[in-house]
């Protein structure tokens, strides 16, 4: 793995910073407030903290994951927990530095046994829909089932989705499983190993 745990993260380091275009900051700060003081759904009564986002602010790419967890929830930092070491390694794999990459969730607020709340995603949708209008990522990587469905409806399901890029959509939509799968079993790792490798390439191609 490379980089510092700083920029594993995508906190933004102060060094050098590759493009010019950023969302204008009062626009971002004013939805970011937005986001978190929330309560336009039940679950804005629940959390601790909403999670709005960790990364640059000009990202190359942007995981779009489900749900904050109870560490997440806890930070107010989206993956966080074991699953975010996951995607903390995947990021290194790619070797996307600090400030090239972003993350953020459908939902913002953790949901109860953090079972995905479609209600509340729909409630949710209008902060994505304008944290990614801002962002304005190159790539949407989706991590698991309920972010695609959520980006791509007619998608097929995850297994079959993920580890190649979504035909026409533009920004490019290139699904992953969600990380957690990794921590399931060997075969599950393998997968999710396979589809990172895949989506790296991806990249690559899309550099050239
Ligand atoms: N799982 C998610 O989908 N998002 C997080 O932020 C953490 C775990």
């Amino acid at each position: 793995m490379s980089g510092s745990g700083a920029a594993r993260r995508g906190v933004p380091s102060g060094g050098p910073v590759r493009k010019v275009r950023s969302p204008h900051r009062s626009e971002w700060e004013r939805l970011s407030a937005e986001i978190r003081s929330c309560r336009k759904c039940p679950l804005g009564s629940l959390r601790t903290h909403a999670v709005v986002y960790r990364g640059g602010r000009a990202p190359r790419v942007v995981f779009v994951g489900e749900a904050p967890g109870i560490e997440e929830d806890r930070t107010g930092l989206p993956f966080v927990g074991r699953s975010g070491r996951e995607l903390d390694q995947a990021v290194a794999t790619l070797g996307l530095e600090a400030g090239e990459f972003g993350i953020l969730n459908v939902l913002k607020c953790r949901p109860p046994k953090n079972r995905f709340d479609r209600s509340a995603a729909r409630t949710c949708r209008p902060y994505l829909d304008r944290q990614l209008a801002l962002l304005q990522p190159e790539v949407i990587v989706t991590l698991g089932a309920h972010a695609l469905a959520s980006l791509d409806p007619k998608a097929p399901a995850v297994l079959t989705a993920a580890g190649r890029s979504r035909p026409g959509a533009a920004p490019a939509v290139f699904p992953l499983l969600h990380p957690a799968a990794a921590l399931r079993s060997r075969r599950w790792r393998l997968r999710w190993e396979h589809d990172v490798r895949a989506l790296a390439r991806f990249l690559a191609q899309r550099r050239a």
